[in-house]
């Protein structure tokens, strides 16, 4: 007796625990159902074989018997107890359809409270719509004949009522192999079959594959589609329909031997089934199922009463039982393979960073990225570059080398090519004048390769670089034409405004170097600001609003300012009195007029021995020098007035000059055009993109260029929701929900 009551509480208890266990899937599917493979039951099998009907006798749900209606698209049934009865049809959308399509036919709702048919065949009409696909094969308007036969999209009945138990089933479209001209094509039958293969493949997945008695299924497609997809053939059964159909003999003794197990090729075997036929329309369900009992209660089919395989009924608990076999196989496999999605959600939620949806986290995005930019920026001033590994890759972008290359460039072009004429060499020593009393050489000026170059375009406007005529013209020519030009009445000396003219011609070159000189170090900065910009800022839209925006706008500013300040520097140097305190000039012009008057003197008198004797006649030195006669050296004070010696001083003067403002003038420009303006000052364009920047910027300014665009909203949406919907699984699994 205890035995018993045990045995039947046992029993008792694994129903409620099937149905929990079932209500679990339902749930799951609510939530994951799209993202995971679920266990579940699918119909396959040809055009006709039966499925949709044998689906109704399964579900108790009726499709519209309407022969136009034929299953174009996977159709999910779900049956689940409510209290109130309703059908509820809505569409799944196919996860890799366009997004605005997935939006439309996810708006796609239906309720009905009563089945009335009329109203069933209204809603697949509109179902029919909603999914984009044609609906009748007469239409001949050529806008509807483009539309597709057949969708992706997964359309869902859920039948709920008092007396539903839980059970969920998809029909897949039949298989077919020919197609009908104006409403099929060969890529249709294509699609199809690869549909049905998409539902059979996984392993969470029961195959009933639907076959009619009439033929014998050792000829049928279907089974060897399954086969493919379930090699060991474990997880599919097969079912035969309209044994009513098989009137020869052999051919339904090939249906028994298929049902009995003795031509049986599949573990879950074969079932046989009787439905409605196609004259049967008036029929109820109910009687549909009286009249398939009867049925096999006739000979040849009685025959299959003790092997519970005949009988819609049958079918119906066996595919139950397995359904819950396969669950509760799959669930710890389930459970793992959710946790892991939830972990990967959470991680990919993590590093998008905080939503960016108002004034608050959108300032704190952009002060993150515009720190980030400043340390880079800081590191590149100071040859820090173990500071970020982005200077291991991109040698281009260790700034500080490049301007200090840059600057020794211009440094020795100044130097070598920075005069108009070459000025006479002293005759003494004096190696370092060697470089201004050589010819120019010819410049190359470096093309920095840049793709910005219409970023910064106006902005140098550099001047050609030499003016060949004057190459002919030697140095003292020229001076003496500008000597005879402006001549006044001075005597032996020249006017400061001559020293004024000659210095702007001998400097000529130097606007050219320079600006050319500031091209490549802005050129240099801005390739860097664009670079890092890219580096810390991938989000593209950011980026461009960002810099099209906002800094682009500030950089032109910034570097402008320091194009106007070289500008000025070369106005002021070349347009200016000559000025100098640098004792340097005089001391320059003394050496070369001392030279000079060595010269002249060592021309006009007479190499001499000179010996020095003591009083006794031995000679105790012996010097050579020059012997200048008196008559000589009176010729020679003549020869220092005259105009030759006008213009010899005005050389050197120039000289003198234009070596001291050389090189003041190429430290000025390093120092305040470059190294103020462009590098270390307040506004070097490399400080523009700060945390004070971020500070000042107004809320719609803020909006512009740091809330989150559509789709990275929407990606962060989905996320969201995935990642909440996947916990909510994890709580079904694990039973605490
Ligand atoms: P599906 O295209 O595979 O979904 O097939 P359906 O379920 O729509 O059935 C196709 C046709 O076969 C319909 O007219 C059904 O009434 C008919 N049919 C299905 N099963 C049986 C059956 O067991 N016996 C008879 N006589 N007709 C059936
Ligand atoms: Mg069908």
């Amino acid at each position: 007796m205890g035995s018993l009551a045990r045995s039947s509480a046992s029993t008792e208890h694994s129903n409620s625990g099937n149905l929990s266990i079932l209500t679990k899937v339902d749930k799951l599917r609510e939530l994951i159902g799209t993202k995971v493979a679920l266990p579940q039951l699918v119909v396959v099998g040809d055009q006709s074989s039966g499925k949709s009907s044998v689906l109704e006798g399964l579900t108790g749900f009726a499709f519209p018997r309407d022969a136009e209606l034929c299953t174009r698209y996977a159709t999910q049934i779900t049956c689940r107890r409510e209290n109130e009865e309703s059908i509820d049809v809505s569409i799944i959308p196919y996860p890799d359809a366009a997004p605005i399509e997935q939006e439309r036919v996810r708006k796609f709702h239906r309720t009905l409270k009563e089945m009335a048919p009329e109203s069933l065949a209204q809603v697949f009409k509109e179902a029919n719509e909603a999914m984009g696909i044609r609906t009748s094969a007469k239409s001949k308007s050529p806008e509807l004949s483009t539309l597709p036969t057949f969708s992706e999209h997964i359309l869902k009945i859920e039948k709920l009522g008092p007396n539903e138990q839980h059970f969920t089933v998809i029909d897949v479209p039949g298989i077919f192999r020919k197609k009908t001209e104006g409403v099929t094509t060969d890529a249709d039958i294509e699609l199809v079959r690869a549909m049905v293969k998409k539902y059979m493949k996984d392993t969470r997945t029961i195959i009933l594959a639907i076959m009619p008695s009439n033929v014998d299924p050792a000829t049928q497609e279907i089974l060897n589609l399954a086969k493919e997809a379930d090699a060991s053939m474990q997880r599919t059964m097969a079912v035969l329909t309209k044994p009513d159909l098989a009137i020869e003999r052999t051919t339904q003794q090939i249906a028994i031997d298929h049902v009995t197990g003795t031509r049986s090729d599949l573990d879950l075997g074969y079932y046989i089934v009787k439905n409605r036929g196609p004259d049967d329309g008036d029929m109820t369900l109910e009687q549909g199922k009286e009249a398939e009992r009867r049925f096999f209660a006739q000979a040849p089919w009685s025959i299959l009463k003790s092997t519970g395989r005949a009988g819609i009924d049958n079918l119906s608990k066996r595919v139950r039982d397995l359904l819950v076999d396969l669950i509760k196989r799959e669930f710890p496999k389930l459970k793992a393979e959710v946790a892991k999605e939830v972990v990967w959600l959470r991680n990919r939620l993590d590093g998008m960073g905080a939503a960016r949806n108002n004034e608050h986290t959108q300032r704190a995005y952009l002060n993150k990225i515009s720190e980030a930019f400043q340390t880079i920026a800081r590191d590149a001033l100071n040859a820090y570059y173990t500071g970020n590994r982005i200077f291991d890759e991109r040698h281009d972008l260790r700034l500080i080398t490049r301007v200090v290359e840059a600057n020794e460039k211009y440094s020795n072009d100044m130097f070598k090519c920075g005069h108009t004429r070459p000025f006479l060499s002293n005759l003494e020593g004096d190696t370092e004048d060697r470089d201004v009393a050589a010819e120019p050489e010819d410049l190359n000026i470096s093309e920095f390769d840049s793709d910005n170059d219409d970023e910064l375009e106006g902005l140098f406007d550099i001047p050609e670089i030499t003016a060949p005529e004057s190459r002919k013209e030697g140095i003292m020519e020229y001076i003496e034409k500008v000597y005879r030009a402006s001549r006044g009445q001075e005597l032996g000396t020249f006017g400061g405004a001559l020293l004024s003219t000659m210095f702007k011609e001998q400097s000529k070159k130097w606007e050219p170097i320079t600006l050319s000189y500031m091209k490549d170090v802005i050129l240099a900065i801005h390739h860097f600001i664009s670079e890092i910009v890219v580096e810390i800022c991938p989000d593209t839209r950011v980026r461009d609003e960002l810099w099209n925006g906002y800094l682009l706008e500030e950089l032109q500013a910034s570097y402008r300012k320091a194009m106007d300040h070289v500008r000025l520097l070369l106005d002021i140097e070349r347009e200016g009195i000559p000025l100098t305190l640098n004792h340097y000039f005089s001391d320059n012009l003394q050496k070369s007029q001392s030279s000079r008057l060595v010269e002249t003197m060592t021309k006009l008198g007479e190499e001499r021995e000179l010996a020095s004797t003591d009083g006794e006649g031995n000679v105790l030195k012996q010097e050579s020098g020059i012997f200048l006669s008196r008559a000589k050296l009176n010729n020679l004070s003549f020869n220092m007035a005259n105009s030759d010696h006008v213009r010899e001083y005005m050389h050197d003067v120039l000289k003198s000059y234009y070596k001291v403002s050389r090189k003041r003038f190429v430290d000025v420009v390093c120092q305040q055009a470059v190294n103020y303006f462009l590098l270390q000052g307040e506004h070097s364009p490399l400080k523009i993109f700060s945390t004070q920047m971020v500070l000042n910027l107004n809320e719609d300014q803020l909006e512009m260029i740091a809330a989150e665009d559509a789709p990275v909203k929407a990606q962060r949406e989905r996320l969201g929701n995935d990642k909440k919907n996947f916990e909510k699984a994890l709580k079904v699994l694990k039973g605490s929900a």
